[in-house]
């Protein structure tokens, strides 16, 4: 067995199950809308692959991502989670070689990254939510 195969198959939750770990994270089940924090939310079912929602109060269409750093990325969510949770254990080039992808991809998602948690770590309750986010998914999709 190749690593390639051997991570995704070890470490890397299907995409649904992934989306379902962070909306988990995300929301804790109480989804609010990302502009105005209201709890009254519309469900509109999948568009494409994505789970999206409507705000009653500000008319707001959004996603689990919205707003988020995973926002406008092309790896797939649990990939994006197991770099999230390995950026500062292991280098781009192992990252990228474990995941099969280019160096390229992996270097500008881990840049992407590193550069929003600086931003969001001066407001102490973000970057506490964000060492949360990477407990919870360590909890979650540990073998
Ligand atoms: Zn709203």
């Amino acid at each position: 067995m190749k690593d390639v195969d051997l991570v995704l198959d070890l470490f890397i939750p299907d995409e649904n199950r992934a989306m379902e770990i962070f909306r988990q994270i995300r929301w804790a089940g109480r989804i609010h809308c990302p502009k105005c924090n209201s709890l009254s939310i519309q469900n509109r079912g999948f568009q494409g692959k994505t789970k999206r929602y409507s705000c009653n109060e500000c008319g707001l269409n959004f996603s689990a991502l919205t707003d988020t750093i995973f926002a406008n990325k092309k790896l797939p969510m649990g990939e994006m989670l197991y770099i999230l949770i390995n950026l500062d254990k292991k280098s781009v080039k192992r990252l990228s070689e474990e995941l099969g992808h280019k160096w390229e991809s992996v270097y500008r998602l881990a840049r992407d990254f590193r550069e929003n948690l600086v931003r969001k770590s001066k407001d102490p309750s973000i970057s506490g939510e964000i060492e949360l986010m990477k407990c919870i998914i360590l909890q979650e999709i540990k073998v």
